[in-house]
């Protein structure tokens, strides 16, 4: 198994944040800046895990992994999927895992909540107990 995590997500804040994050621990991260990219990335490079900020400026996530989970590449039928919103209003995490993501986060995004979560599915490449 590789370590290269697709990040989907329009503020480039949030993105630096992550990239840091996890390239701390030695993941590989991929960046995509709309849905559209983010779906036309997935399936051409070898990726992971995605996660997918739901508020993105042209599809929104919900239909971002719809079509991940529709593509004719067959690893993304898999490929695990942490939805990221900032809307932690009742119905997100449903309407998420309906549309193909296996787990949710809220906003703002916890560094230790985003290690654990995506150390669940993908482990750290330099993996600490910290
Ligand atoms: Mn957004």
């Amino acid at each position: 198994m590789g370590n290269a995590i697709l990040y989907i997500e329009d503020n480039p804040d949030n993105m630096m944040l992550v990239k840091r994050a996890l390239e701390a621990r030695g993941y590989v991260l991929l960046e995509a800046f709309n849905g559209i990219a983010g779906v036309e990335l997935a399936e051409r490079e070898d990726v992971d895990l995605i996660l997918l900020d739901i508020n993105l400026p042209d599809i929104d996530g919900y239909e971002v992994a719809r079509r991940v989970r529709a593509s004719k590449k067959y690893a993304l039928a898999y490929t695990p999927i942490i939805a990221i919103t900032a809307n932690a209003l009742k119905g997100d995490a449903e309407k998420a895992l309906s549309a193909g993501c296996d787990v949710y986060m809220s906003k703002p995004i916890n560094i230790r909540e985003l290690w654990a979560r995506v150390e669940a599915f993908v482990p750290a490449p330099e993996g600490r107990d910290n």
